[in-house]
């Protein structure tokens, strides 16, 4: 039986209006793609794509959203206004976010019940830098990055949430992840679930760190992995549908 398996974009501060219109003349979906498709723009852009994928079987998401459900937080997006545009999924814990802009998982977690509150769904992303991996830290620090997940496990909110495994030293840098060290972690996350919430389903976990199209289809193999966060080559119509077409 085929993997229920998720394939997002995730285009970051990519993209503009123009070359959004250009992405979608030249996108061509596989025929049957039997993956969810999910693409995240910027912010501004989402009606416009959200008005793009109206007649395809493509889901839009956010790449980020305001830790409170309203009021005087001027620059912030709320979760509930997302919901409204048609927003299905929201990407949170990018290690992008946790670098540049000092996410932890206190916040994260309140970003995370403000999506789940909304009805959206959330891609929440985990993954180790480095040093971290080279010192022996890599089990801890996802451990910890899991933990703003725990007070979700009571609830029927829980199937709202897709990880999304992405080794910071992958991300960007075209150095992914080998096919043993994928599998390993996806393994590992998987036993910690089942320890920590054994009363409720394992969710998704994708993978991301310099998918492309040469290598999504050995990546997409592995039994653990339920599919990807794409950053850079989601930006490429032509290599988007050929990861697309893996099975
Ligand atoms: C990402 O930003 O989530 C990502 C995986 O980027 P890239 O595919 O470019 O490594």
């Amino acid at each position: 039986m085929p993997k229920k398996s998720i394939i997002a974009g995730n285009w970051k501060m990519n993209l503009t209006l123009t070359e959004v219109h250009d992405f979608f003349q030249q996108l061509s979906l596989p025929p049957q793609c039997p993956h969810k498709i999910i693409l995240a723009p910027q912010a501004p852009l989402i009606p416009i794509v959200t008005n793009h994928v109206q007649k395809l079987p493509i889901s839009v998401a956010a790449q980020n959203c305001s830790f409170e459900k309203k009021g005087a937080f001027t620059g912030e997006v709320s979760a509930e206004v997302l919901a409204s545009l048609g927003v299905e999924y929201v990407i949170l814990g990018h290690s992008e976010r946790r670098q540049y802009f000092a996410e932890n998982e206190d916040l994260l977690s309140k970003k995370i019940r403000q999506c789940l509150e909304s009805k959206l769904s959330v891609i929440y992303c985990i993954g180790e830098t480095l040093t971290e991996r080279n010192s022996g830290q890599l089990q801890n620090v996802l451990k910890r990055q899991l933990t703003c997940l725990t007070e979700f496990s009571q609830s029927n909110q829980w199937e709202q949430l897709i990880l999304a495994y992405e080794p910071v030293w992958a991300i960007g840098t075209g150095q992914v992840a080998s096919l043993e060290q994928v599998q390993e972690v996806h393994q590992f996350i998987q036993s910690t679930f089942k320890d920590s919430y054994p009363h409720v389903n394992l969710p998704p976990i994708l993978y991301g760190g310099s998918v492309n199209a040469l290598n999504a289809q050995d990546l997409f193999t592995l039994p653990a992995v339920a599919g990807f966060l794409v950053g850079g080559a989601s930006l490429k119509p032509k290599d988007f549908s050929t990861i697309l077409s893996v099975q």
